[in-house]
């Protein structure tokens, strides 16, 4: 009953017409009264504080000051007058100005009497200044007046037209908030919130639009983002649950030829002690009856399409076929050439489909795959396409996850009546709070160990003046047989100047690098199939000694005798492309070396970009960076699913509340499955409301 309520259509607030309800649904997403109580305000103004004129700075939003007024003055004439007082403290003065309002103002200011000024300061030439401050006379009653804390809501220029500005939203907060209490139900169990001392949902919702203090907002936050994450997580948990119960999978019994064939014959190495470890969870997924969705984390170079492999000779050696997709068509080429090169002297067929497979091509590819022919088949998402059915699917394994939706990885794994095991890998680490939500409802595997023998990458930052050291040391590396990458950045919204860049340096390392002594490859994106396959293949062979590209290489080719990657303009890159891009040299026995090039004058996070891939070559560490950086809504492939999009919760800074929102998840999903217990009404009530998905609810009760 109280959810009727709370479900109310905005536009029967009081203060809110038609009009204003349309912006308020499409510009904030806020269609009931429970919409905007969960409308929270994205930082408060602290008004209990003063600063002094000395501590401000133009990162600073909004500040209070207390001080004298004094020269007000008039400036320009007719539009463009402005009117500016000083501002003065014991510290020091600043201007305050003001573009309109000028004759009420003027005499309203006394000169021995001590103000409180609170606006947005902002730098102007070489000092500080505050256009349309507020101005009231210090008195006891003014500095106590107003709550402490004010919350400062999103707003839009459409809302803001409507008079829904930050402080419009937080008036309509005011007049729903005291109706509406009644009608907030308690959305945790007393057995959750006890321990922790987080307060109930009625004070929490109260307080985190109107704290009084900044206790109080803590409180109110911490349990707003243990309840946001909470439910996520138990989500997560219960699908995994009823995966786990429900679907059966299949049991891939016998370890035979096909496996043990390549461990001992096909295998030109011994595998890492990590490798083995996954293969070992993947065998006991595989035995155990149930699906297996596994997600397989190792850092470039780490020894992942091995263990592919030899899932999926799993999957053969109990009558199954097997697929690998991959994201792009390069990428599956890639791993077309090495499983069948891996695999030739076990006569196991392997096929590759991809969006440019021929016609007749694909068509006797399709016809030996649902004949069962046809055991192993690799490609794109042309894969998941309705038309290619196999007869017997055991194993599927998807390369670089994080490019797929959600969506398209739910397709693979309908496809066959009993659903295949997924092995899902990625070379681009994931922190670990993404990976618990992004990924929660998956087992996860690492791989944190690289192949014996393999020699660090030395990472230097060069600024682009010194670029005749960089070629010079070019040309020391190809003296001595290696072969050199370098990369320019493309990125989308100046496509023709970054081409521009990239075909200049081309030029100029051509003249730097001339026939007959040097060859020189170039592949960018705007280039034909066939031209950029030819001269990638060149690259591949060794006959031209560097490869100038775009990103187009990032998860492309694998070059053991190509030992320096230089980086152009690195300051344009994201943390985890430099990460893979440094990723693509380090593969061969020889040192390697990755060099960052930029020009001097750089922003703080270009900077402690670039150091921390001097610093460090851990894929994982510089997860974590990224995230911190540059805040979960940016992390590759992650935007579009809506996930992430969190209402109060931060992934990056959130991780000890996740972390201990998921355990106690766990706990209460093991104690009680079916969350029956009286104890967990209000849970199983709150699930419902937050997802009503009629196939879980069918199922389990
Ligand atoms: P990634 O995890 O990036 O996909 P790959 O599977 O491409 O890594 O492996 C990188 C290189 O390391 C390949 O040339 C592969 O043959 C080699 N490799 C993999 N595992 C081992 C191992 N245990 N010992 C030595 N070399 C290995
Ligand atoms: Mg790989």
């Amino acid at each position: 009953m109280n959810q009727e309520y709370l479900n109310t259509p905005i536009e029967f607030l009081k203060g809110v017409g038609p009009q204003r309800a349309d912006q308020l649904k499409q510009e904030a997403g806020i269609y009931t009264f429970g919409d905007l109580l969960e409308f929270f305000p994205f930082r408060y103004i602290d008004r209990s504080r003063f600063y002094k004129i000395r501590e401000i700075n133009a990162d600073m939003p909004y500040v209070q000051i207390r001080g004298f007024i004094s020269d007000i003055e008039l400036h320009g004439h007719r539009r463009t007058t402005r009117m500016t007082a000083t501002l003065r403290d014991e510290t020091g003065s600043m201007e305050l100005v003001w573009f309109r309002g000028f004759k009420w103002l003027k005499n309203s200011f006394k000169k021995e009497v001590e103000y409180i000024v609170f606006g947005k300061p902002a730098l102007f030439g070489r000092s500080y200044n505050i256009a349309h401050p507020e101005v009231e006379p210090v008195t006891p009653g003014a500095i106590n007046q107003e709550s402490a804390m004010q919350p400062v809501y999103n707003s839009s220029e459409k809302l803001r037209a409507r008079g829904l500005d930050s402080k419009g939203i937080g008036r309509l907060l005011k007049t729903l908030l005291p109706q509406a209490k009644a009608h907030i139900r308690e959305t945790l169990p007393e057995e959750v919130l006890k321990p922790l001392r987080l307060p109930g949902r009625k004070e929490a919702l109260t307080n985190i639009h109107f704290p009084s203090d900044s206790k109080t907002l803590r409180k109110a936050t911490a349990r707003l983002k243990f309840e946001e994450l909470f439910y996520i997580q138990l989500n997560l948990l219960r699908h995994k649950q009823i995966r786990l119960e429900k679907s059966g999978g299949h049991i891939f019994e016998k370890i035979g030829e096909n496996f043990n064939g390549f461990y001992h014959q096909g295998l030109s190495f011994e595998l890492t002690g990590a490798q083995k470890r996954v293969l070992k969870e993947i065998r006991q997924d595989t035995l155990s009856g149930r699906q297996m969705n596994r997600l397989l984390q190792g850092d470039v170079g780490s020894g992942k399409t091995v263990v592919a492999v030899m899932s999926m000779l799993m999957a053969l050696d109990n009558g199954f076929q097997a697929c690998l997709m991959a994201p792009t068509e390069i990428l599956a080429f890639q791993h077309f050439e090495s499983v069948s090169n891996m695999l030739k002297n076990q006569g196991i067929n392997v096929g590759l489909l991809t969006g440019s497979t021929k016609t007749a091509q694909r068509k006797e590819l399709l016809k030996a795959l649902k004949e069962g022919e046809l055991k192993i088949l690799i490609g794109t998402h042309a894969l998941i396409e309705d038309v290619v059915q196999f007869e017997r699917l055991g194993m599927v394994v998807v390369d670089e996850q994080h490019r797929f939706g959600v969506a398209q990885r739910a397709r693979l794994w309908s496809k066959g009546k009993t659903p295949p095991h997924v092995l899902v890998m990625t070379a681009t680490p994931i922190p670990r709070t993404l990976a618990m939500t992004f990924y929660g409802d998956l087992d996860v595997s690492i791989i944190d160990e690289l192949p014996p023998g393999r020699k660090p990458i030395k990472t230097v930052h060069q600024y682009d003046a010194n670029r005749l050291r960089v070629f010079g040391f070019m040309r020391d590396q190809i003296k001595l047989g290696r072969q050199v990458y370098v990369v320019y950045p493309l990125i989308n919204e100046s496509e023709k100047l970054d081409l521009k860049d990239l075909t200049d340096g081309y030029e100029s390392i051509v003249r730097e690098f001339p026939l007959p002594d040097y060859a020189v490859s170039i592949v960018h994106g705007k280039m034909k199939h066939a031209e950029k396959d030819y001269e990638m293949q060149r690259f591949v062979e060794g006959k031209t000694h560097i490869m100038v590209a775009t990103t187009v290489i990032e998860v492309g080719i694998d070059v053991p005798n190509a030992s320096v990657m230089v980086i152009e303009s690195a300051e344009r890159f994201g943390l985890s492309q430099l990460h893979q891009l440094r990723g693509r040299v380090g593969r061969g026995a020889d040192q390697s070396y990755c060099i960052l090039m930029s020009k001097t004058e750089l922003s703080n996070d270009a900077r402690k970009r670039l150091q921390t891939m001097v610093r460090t070559n851990d894929g994982f560490e510089i997860a974590e960076m990224d995230l911190q950086l540059r805040g979960p809504g940016d992390i590759q492939g992650t935007q579009q699913s809506g996930i992430l999009d969190l209402k109060i919760a931060d992934l990056a800074k959130d991780e000890p509340i996740l972390k201990y929102a998921r355990q106690q998840a766990m706990e209460i999903l093991s104690k009680d499955p079916s969350l029956s217990q009286p104890s967990n009404k209000v849970i199983l009530h709150r699930l419902k409301e937050l997802y009503h998905d009629k196939l879980f609810w069918s199922r389990i009760s």
